[in-house]
Formats: C-alpha cells, structure tokens, sequence
C-alpha cells in the first residue's frame, strides 16, 4: 500500500497566535495534531515539545509499534513537565497529542490524549477513532448531555487528560483500526470541529476527491468560514493500492 500526507494549520478568525502544531513525515508513515495551551507563548512551546519528541522517539520503531508510540507519548509528557519546572513563564502549559502510524502491509496505530481528534473515512462513512478526553464526552456517555450540545457547551474545552500538567497520570489511548486501499484518515484539533459537524467534514472531503492538499485547505477554510473560533490543524493521510 502506498500513502499520500497532507496538511494545513491555521490561526483561524480569533485567535492572536497559533499554538497548534503538525507534524508531518510522509517517509516513516507518521502524522501527528498537537493542539498546546497556556499563558503567554507556553501553548506553542508545549505543542512543539510533543512532536519533537513524538520525532525523535519514533526514528527506528521495531515489531511492537502500539507500544513504542505509548511510550513516545509518555516521554513528551514527561518533556512538557520538565520544561514547565526549569522556567516560571512556561508553568501550567500542556497540550494534546494525537499521532497516526501507517506501514504499507495495512498496519494502523493511533496514540491520543486531549480532544483533538483521528477519524477514518471508508466508503460512505466518517467514524471517530478517538474518544475526547473532555468533560462533556463524560457527561454524555453517563447519558446527561447530548452530542449535539456538547459541541457547543460553554465547558466543552475542559480537558480530563493533556500532557505536561504535572503529576496527572496520563491515559494514552491506543488504537489498532487496520487500514484498506481507498481509507484516509483525518487528524485535527479541535478548532476544526468547534463549528463543524462530522457531516459537514464529510460534505468537504467528498467534493474535493482525489486532491488531499486542496481538501486540507478545504476544511480550514470551512472551519474559518463558520468562525474559525480557534486555532485549526488538519492532517490528512491517504491510503491506495500500489502501482
Ligand atoms: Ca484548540
């Protein structure tokens, strides 16, 4: 199997900086969302952080990828903590992480903290692959809140797991959803949801077709279009059948 990457990130309408980061290397298969938070210039300084390491660690993966990438993860956190510690300005910084890992015999691994998302699309369908490690995903899934409100409930950015926030045990989600010719996934933070439903996500990749960088830009401006309330990063990672 063969894979086209592409992504965008963006400011979006409101915000001054941008303190999403992407992480794209189409050669080892690996694309990652990192959306960072904090005072001053630390959102961006935990974002960055997560993916060097995410980098860094992932160079030479051996046969258990699952548990190479989990561990990856841990280290990022335990880099934001680090850095967090060495200098006052960068107290209280985290960020998400969400990281996909392609191999061409069909092998898929997500690893994922926070509330950005991984997506699949096949066929007719876009499926969630991540859950939110949100307050409001809590409150849905105990049967409180709605989906629909959730998305716009005034709580909906109150994060249950991030990197960097100090001795909070991190979940590192994991999971192992395969990959077929004709799949691409979809990494975004959540500034590409905030206005967005998943039908209208769906709407934008279906009209652009086969172009994956148009359709990256796409969907930022769609985000933009509804608002653009946050900052937007989108990654897009296509799978086809060789030759
Ligand atoms: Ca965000």
């Amino acid at each position: 199997m063969d894979f086209t990457f592409a992504g965008h990130t963006d400011v979006g309408r409101t915000r001054a900086r941008n303190e999403d980061a992407l992480l794209l290397l189409p050669l080892r298969g690996l694309a990652a969302v990192a959306d960072g938070m904090g005072g001053h210039a630390a959102g961006d300084v935990a974002s960055r952080i997560a993916v060097d390491v995410l980098d860094d660690r992932t160079r030479d993966l051996g046969p258990d990828v699952a548990a190479e990438l989990a561990e990856a993860v841990r280290a990022a956190h335990a880099a934001i903590v680090k850095a967090a510690g060495a200098d006052p300005e960068l107290q209280g910084m985290g960020t998400t992480l969400t990281a996909l890992r392609v191999d061409s015999d069909g092998g898929a691994v997500i690893v994922h903290v926070g509330d950005s998302r991984a997506y699949r699309w096949r066929g007719d369908a876009l499926e969630q692959l991540t859950r939110d490690q949100t307050w409001v995903q809590d409150q849905v899934e105990a049967g409180t809140l709605s989906e629909e409100r959730a998305r716009t409930h005034p709580f909906s950015s109150i994060l249950t797991g991030a990197l960097g926030i100090e001795d909070q045990e991190i979940e590192v989600q994991v999971v192992e959803p395969g990959c077929e010719p004709g799949d691409t996934f979809l990494l975004c933070s959540d500034g590409l949801i905030a206005r967005l439903p998943d039908d209208e996500i769906l709407a934008v990749l279906r009209d652009r077709g086969d172009d994956l960088d148009a359709t990256a830009r796409a969907l930022v401006d769609a985000a933009n279009e509804a608002g653009g309330p946050d900052n937007i990063t989108v990654a897009l990672v296509r799978a086809e059948a060789n030759g």
